[in-house]
């Protein structure tokens, strides 16, 4: 829906490159989510700390940071150089164990005291599958509940929403459940269940209804694929109370919060542990690594028992990606990253801030400093319905007016702004004046 109303960014170098590639692949990318139109779609020649640059030789201070993972910054040569020696001294994959899979678990269970036991995985997407595996494997149940406005993959089962975006939220009715385009089987959607964020309400009829059959809620403790709008502490604790209650478990989805929003991820900010845990993105500073895991005894259904889950992959704990991990995990354990990160985060947040006031915009920032949303609205948004109240119209144009200027994001305000360690060198005078053109262009006002 955003395509139509974008800002033509015509990069002829890069318009090129689509209509080559578009001889290839379906849209002419890899991703379909990185299609942006036939004159806006970015190719990428270089990244470096909290920038990318574009084949067009345009470079960008970058807020997308490919979706969060970037935590120190690109090329961060700590990592690079780990992952380099690795490589050269032991190569790739063997089909065997190596002694770094259990250090890197070791280094995991330091940052995150609720971890007892894992497996690694290659994706976001492999790590919820595994999570959720095994959530059924120990539970015996098939039913998982997860909230509006949440993602957890591009796999069937969780290719399903509620549609929000074609519901009238004039009327008490519930969004229709949509799917994530075609090829996904109707069967794939027969033990989802899905929740408004922050309802009581909604949480205890679908634990009413079903929840001898609940194997597990899946949640983004902060929904970093819906503007970073944070579960309530009662809300957190209210699931955790209905997980134990009805012997389910509690999974946290922490591809985009861990090692981001804090040591121990979102939960270790609630004090609420999961049973389970889910981890991708920030762990390995771009590298592709995941993990999943929590109680021991859980964990230990993977087994060759008779009812034991079956767990593995030929990539799983490859060591590139394990080196990865080492390194980028113990400078966040190590160094005073997190504090660069958050400091950067809410000077940011408060630059904005001041643009939006001298324009008399009503505007909310969600979330924690190192992923937050913006929202152009009179309240916080507290789940996916309340999103869709907000001014996400104005928040595309004012960050397509941002990208022809030089900073980099998501034209989509479910996306949040990331940030790095490497943005601490920002020129935020520059960012301010840079803000407040797109915002003047936006409203079609002189600065
Ligand atoms: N879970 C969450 C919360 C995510 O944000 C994402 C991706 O954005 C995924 C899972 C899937 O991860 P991946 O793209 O690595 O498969």
């Amino acid at each position: 829906e955003d395509k139509d109303h974008m800002t033509q960014l015509s990069k002829p170098t890069g318009n090129a490159l689509l209509e080559n590639a578009q001889n290839h692949m379906p849209l002419g990318v890899a991703d379909s989510y990185r299609y942006w139109g036939e004159n806006n779609t970015v190719f990428v020649k270089h990244t470096q700390g909290c920038t990318i640059t574009d084949e067009d030789g345009q470079e960008f201070v970058d807020f997308r940071l490919a979706y969060g993972p970037i935590i120190l910054g690109y090329r961060d040569t700590r990592v690079d150089q780990a992952v380099i020696k690795t490589i050269t001294e032991c190569g790739t994959i063997s089909g065997f164990s190596t002694a770094l899979d259990a250090e890197v678990i070791a280094l995991i269970k330091q940052m995150c005291p609720n971890i007892e036991k894992m497996r690694f995985a290659n994706s976001g997407t492999e790590a919820v599958i595994g999570a959720v595996r095994t959530a059924r494997g120990f539970t015996g149940r098939n039913k998982i509940v997860v909230v509006e406005g949440g993602f957890h993959g591009l796999y069937d089962e969780m290719m399903w929403k509620s549609d929000v975006d074609n519901w009238d939220s004039s009327t008490q009715n519930a969004p229709q459940i949509t799917s994530f385009g075609t090829g996904i089987p109707e069967a794939s959607r027969e033990h989802l269940e899905t929740v408004p964020l922050n309802d009581f309400a909604a949480i205890d009829a679908v634990f009413k209804r079903v929840g001898d059959d609940i194997a597990a809620i899946v949640i983004e403790p902060i929904l970093g694929n819906c503007g970073s709008i944070a579960s309530s502490q009662a809300y957190m604790q209210k699931l955790r109370d209905m997980c134990n209650t009805h012997g389910s478990l509690l999974i946290m989805d922490e591809v985009k919060t861990g090692f981001r929003v804090a040591k121990g991820g979102a939960q270790s900010l609630y004090g609420i542990h999961a049973d389970l845990t889910t981890y991708a993105k920030a762990m390995g500073n771009g590298y592709p690594v995941a993990a999943f895991g929590g109680r021991g005894d859980v964990m230990d259904i993977i087994s060759f028992s008779k009812k034991g889950v079956t767990h593995g992959g030929t990539y799983t704990a490859n060591m590139i990606a394990l080196s990865a991990a080492k390194a980028t995990l113990t400078l966040l354990n190590e160094t005073d990253a997190y504090a660069s990160i958050n400091q950067a985060g809410a000077d940011i947040q408060a630059l904005l801030s001041r643009v939006f006031t001298k324009y008399g915009i009503a505007h909310q920032f969600a979330g924690p400093d190192s992923m937050f949303g913006v929202h152009f609205g009179d309240e916080v948004p507290q789940n996916y319905r309340d999103w869709k109240k907000t001014d996400s119209g104005l928040y595309t144009q004012f960050a397509h007016n941002l990208i022809k200027l030089g900073v980099m994001l998501e034209p989509d305000s479910r996306e949040p702004w990331f940030i790095c360690e490497a943005h601490k060198n920002v020129d935020l005078a520059w960012l301010e004046a840079t803000a407040d053109r797109a915002m003047a262009e936006a409203l079609n006002t002189p600065a």
